[in-house]
């Protein structure tokens, strides 16, 4: 195959503890690590997999968000990317406007795969890749835990809530990316300093001509409710009567 192009969202890190902003409009990004969306390591993973058994020629890595993202998107083209392309857009794009501008670069580039992590730990939407098969035409699996490609087609192990189910589809095709599926690289120095030559393209939605269509708009953000401190009981009947005194039993 030619082209697989993987989408890479810059997420805050998952070690941070997520704060709210004071004032609900939103979570606390200020001097926060940011990084790739795990899942989307993943899927990048997999593409240099992929292309280093000589199944693929080109990896493009792909991500929409504000100028910061070249970040991440460096990352990706030192763990092996071959180009990348960032739609720079200072206001978050829901799940449906990131299908529409991969399929906006899908028709001006050509994709025979396109690699997405299974959901964004940000929003854990888990739509873009569904949303994108539909607008794409081509068949879709997502959370894959193990995948093949035989030609044509790929052999695709997805985890479903019964366990593991095996489908084929056809290509060009979406698959997002599940925990189980590898561990990504970790990147070293010198190719952090090859990363700096690569291509990074840069366009804005408006150049893709794509429409962002109806937003969900966040109203209010809140952190959870504090939890409150559990209490040590010395046996069960000391369970029991805890039990009892919540009217839980
Ligand atoms: P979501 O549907 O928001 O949970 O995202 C699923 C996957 O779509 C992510 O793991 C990414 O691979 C891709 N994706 C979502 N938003 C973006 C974005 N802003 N830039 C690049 N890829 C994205």
């Amino acid at each position: 195959m030619e082209k697989i192009l993987v989408g890479l969202k810059r997420v805050v890190d998952f070690n941070v503890r997520v704060r709210v902003k004071t004032d609900g409009s939103g979570v606390e990004t200020d001097g926060v690590k940011m990084s790739i969306n795990p899942f989307d390591e993943i899927a990048l993973e997999e593409a240099l997999r992929i292309k280093e058994r000589g199944e693929a020629s080109e990896v493009i890595v792909v991500s929409i968000g504000p100028a910061e993202v070249q970040q991440q998107l460096r990352t990706g083209l030192a763990m092996g990317a071959d180009r990348a392309i960032l739609i720079e857009t200072e206001k978050p794009v829901d799940p449906l406007g990131v299908a529409r501008i991969f399929k906006s670069i899908i028709d001006q580039e050509g994709a025979d795969l396109v690699l997405l992590g299974k959901q964004a730990i940000d929003d854990d939407n888990n739509q873009t890749g569904q949303m994108l098969a539909a607008i794409w035409g081509r068949p879709q699996a997502t959370s894959a835990s193990k995948f093949a490609l035989n030609g044509d087609t790929a052999s695709v192990t997805r985890e479903v809530d019964a366990g593991l189910e095996t489908i084929e589809i056809d290509l060009p095709a979406v698959i997002t990316v599940d925990l189980r599926l590898n561990e990504p690289r970790y990147v070293k120095l010198p190719d952090i300093m090859k990363a700096k030559k690569k291509p990074l393209e840069q366009f804005s939605i408006d150049d893709l001509g794509v429409e962002r269509g109806p937003e969900v708009r966040a109203v209010t953000f809140e952190p959870p409710a504090e939890r409150e401190r559990g209490i040590m009981v010395d046996d069960v009947a000391g369970l029991v009567a805890a039990l009892k005194d919540k009217g839980l039993l």
